[in-house]
C-alpha cells in the first residue's frame, strides 16, 4: 500500500452529502455537476405547487441520474403572492422570498435525512435584482442555514460555508461565476454533456405576464383559499363577467376535458348542443344575468356559423340542474378576458 491510499480513502470517507435546489435549469444542473465531480453526494429537491412547470426538471433530472425529491410548495408561494416581505419581481413573482422560503424547507429536508448542507445554482450578478450581492445575503440570511447554503457556482466570491470549513467539499474545486453572461455555463454544459435544459426563469408561470393577469383577478375577487380555482389558471380562456361571476371556456379538446373534470359542487358546466364547440366552467355559477352572458359566450365560440340562435345545456354539477337554453351568439366578449 503506498503512502497516499489511507489519505484518498479518508478524503472520500469525508465527502459530504448535500441536497441541491433543483429547477432543471442550466445552473441548476451545473450545481450538481459541480459538486458530484468532486466525489460528493448530491440529490435534487424539486417544489411544485399550481406555478411551477414540472415536466422539464422531471426529465433533467432522470437524464442526470440523480434522485429528486418533491416537496410540495403550494401554501408557502400562495402566501408570498399574498404578501411578499421583499416585494415582485417584474411580474406576480416574489423571487427573493421564494428563494429564501425554499432553502428553509430544503434545509428542513436535510436535517431531517441527516444530510450535510443545500447548494442552490444560484450565480452572483445574474439576474440584477434577485442574484445581486445584496439578495443573495437577504436570502442566506432569511434561509437561516447557519452557514451550510452553498453556491457552487459562485462559492469563490462568496464567504467560505461550513461544508467548506469541515472539510467536507473542497472550496478549490468550486467556480468563481460572476455575472449576466451565459459563455461560461454553455462550455460547462458542453464539458459535462449537458443537451437539454429549459431557459432561465421559463419554469414559473409567476414571471408571465398573461398568467398574473388571471392571478390578479382571483387575488381580487376570490383570494387564494381554494387552491383548485389556482390549478384553474392554467387551463383555458378566463373571463370576468360584469355580475362579478367568473368563467372559463376551453380553447381545445383537452381543456373541455379537463374543464368537466375540475366542475366542483357549486359549478356550472355548460356545452353547445346543436353545433361544434367548447366546453365552458362557471366556478361557482353566478347570477341569472351572468349565467345568460356566460351561455351566450359558450354558443359564440362555438361554430355557429351565422346561426340566429343555439341551444346551450347548462349543468350543474353538484345539483340536479340540468336544462338547455336558446341564445343569440354573439361576440362582445374580448373587454371582460383576463
Ligand atoms: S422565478 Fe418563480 S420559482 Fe423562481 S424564485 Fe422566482 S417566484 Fe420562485
Amino acid at each position: 500500500m503506498s503512502d497516499t491510499e489511507p489519505q484518498v480513502t479518508r478524503r472520500e470517507t469525508l465527502r459530504g452529502r448535500g441536497l441541491s435546489l433543483f429547477s432543471g435549469g442550466l445552473d441548476s444542473q451545473l450545481a450538481v455537476c459541480v459538486l458530484r465531480e468532486q466525489g460528493v453526494h448530491v440529490e435534487a429537491v424539486l417544489f411544485t405547487s399550481p406555478f411551477f412547470k414540472n415536466d422539464a426538471p422531471v426529465k433533467a433530472a432522470e437524464a442526470l441520474g440523480v434522485k429528486l425529491h418533491k416537496m410540495d410548495f403550494t401554501d408557502d408561494i400562495l402566501a408570498l403572492v399574498a404578501h411578499p416581505p421583499h416585494g415582485f419581481g417584474g411580474a406576480l413573482n416574489p423571487c427573493i422570498d421564494c428563494h429564501a422560503l425554499m432553502i428553509r424547507r430544503a434545509g428542513e429536508l436535510m436535517v431531517k435525512l441527516g444530510y450535510d448542507f443545500v447548494a442552490t445554482g444560484e450565480v452572483l450578478n445574474q439576474r440584477p435584482m434577485s442574484q445581486n450581492r445584496r439578495s443573495l445575503d437577504t436570502v442566506e440570511k432569511d434561509a437561516a442555514l447557519g452557514g451550510r447554503l452553498l453556491r457552487p457556482l459562485s462559492a469563490l466570491l462568496l464567504e467560505t460555508t461550513t461544508p467548506e470549513k469541515e472539510g467536507l467539499v473542497t472550496r478549490e474545486l468550486l467556480l468563481g461565476l460572476n455575472g449576466r453572461s451565459r459563455k461560461p455555463q454553455m462550455e460547462l454544459a458542453a464539458r459535462y454533456g449537458l443537451r437539454e435544459y429549459p431557459s432561465p426563469a421559463g419554469g414559473c408561470l409567476l414571471t408571465e405576464s398573461g398568467f398574473c393577469r388571471k392571478l390578479a383577478d382571483l387575488k381580487e375577487h376570490d383570494g387564494f383559499a381554494c387552491v383548485n380555482l389556482v390549478w384553474l389558471l392554467r387551463t383555458g380562456r378566463h373571463f370576468r363577467l360584469p355580475g362579478g361571476a367568473k368563467c372559463v371556456l376551453g380553447r381545445d379538446a383537452r381543456d373541455n376535458a379537463e374543464l368537466k373534470k375540475a366542475c366542483g359542487e357549486a359549478d356550472l358546466l355548460m356545452h353547445t348542443v346543436d353545433v361544434p364547440g367548447p366546453t365552458l366552467l362557471m366556478p361557482g355559477g353566478g347570477a341569472a344575468e351572468d349565467v345568460n352572458l356566460a351561455a351566450e359566450m359558450c354558443a359564440a365560440y362555438g361554430d355557429s356559423k351565422e346561426r340566429p340562435s343555439v341551444t346551450v345545456k347548462i349543468t350543474g354539477c353538484g345539483r340536479d340542474e340540468n336544462r338547455a337554453v336558446s341564445v343569440r351568439p354573439r361576440a362582445f366578449f374580448v373587454g371582460w378576458m383576463l
